[in-house]
């Protein structure tokens, strides 16, 4: 598992990229995007979100759905 950005709900606040203690989060083109291989799925990021942004699934699906 990993922590998962749902754009269409994301509003750009970096709250997320703020609270991620491993740095696992950076913004690309005002997304932040999630290093799947840094994140240690603490969940600090989702906790900070107001925005029900982000969400965790299996980094297999995930490499399955691209
Ligand atoms: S779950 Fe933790 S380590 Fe992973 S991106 Fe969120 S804050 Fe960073
Ligand atoms: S905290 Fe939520 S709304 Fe803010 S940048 Fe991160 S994912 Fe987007």
């Amino acid at each position: 598992m990993s922590a998962f950005i749902l754009e269409i709900l994301c509003r750009g606040c970096k709250r997320c990229i703020n609270a991620c203690p491993v740095q696992a989060i950076t913004m690309l083109a005002h997304l932040p995007v999630v290093n799947h291989t840094k994140c240690m799925e603490c969940e600090a990021c989702m906790e900070v979100c107001m925005h029900g942004a982000i969400t965790f699934r299996a980094t297999e699906e995930m490499n399955r759905n691209g």
